[in-house]
């Protein structure tokens, strides 16, 4: 299968690894970019990575699993569920004077936006190849017309991207 390296900065801790490894210098951590076009996707640097922080993509995405409307409501009001709880988290942050209460706060903070993103990313809205990030993205170029970085950036994405269901599937 062939595929490319992408680095997730999250996870990285900078200690130049995949530097060494790549036969073809397409990382670079100043920058934490690794060039796709200089990639030939021979994982060395995921191999070598301590962090786990650099993921194979295929070339060709597979097709997104179809979901009956009734999951895709449940996952909807599940992933409200989970912003209001963060907020509240984020809100005994604010109010706490205590150090374990905030730290708490904080842990339920992270624990509740990561599994929104997880809800997100099963609803199609975080898969390149879905008909939903290509509405999504669609949308921003409507939200903000007169936005030149947002309307640069979004048809940038919109052309680099291969979708496999177009609006009208
Ligand atoms: S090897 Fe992994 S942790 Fe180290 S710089 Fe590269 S991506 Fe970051
Ligand atoms: S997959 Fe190979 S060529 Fe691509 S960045 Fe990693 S080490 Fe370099």
């Amino acid at each position: 299968m062939k595929a490319y390296a992408v680095r997730n900065l999250r996870l990285c801790t900078k200690d130049c690894l995949c530097l060494y490894v790549c036969p073809v210098g397409a990382t670079d951590t100043e920058d934490s970019i690794i060039d796709r076009k200089k990639c030939i996707g021979c994982e060395q640097c995921a191999k070598a990575c301590p962090s786990g922080a650099i993921t194979m993509m295929p070339l060709e995405l597979p097709v997104q699993q179809s979901h009956l409307p009734a999951v895709m409501d449940a996952c909807k009001q599940l992933e409200t569920h989970k912003c209001y709880q963060e907020n509240m988290a984020r809100y005994l942050l604010m109010k706490s004077s205590s150090f374990n209460q905030k730290r708490l706060a904080q842990a339920l903070m992270l624990s509740n936006r990561l599994m929104a993103e997880d809800i997100n990313r099963e609803r199609g809205y975080m898969l390149p190849q879905s008909r939903m990030t290509q509405q999504y993205l669609e949308g921003l170029l409507d939200l903000y017309p007169d936005d030149e970085v947002v309307q640069t950036h979004v048809k940038a994405l919109l052309q680099s991207l291969s979708f496999h269901e177009t609006k009208e599937s």
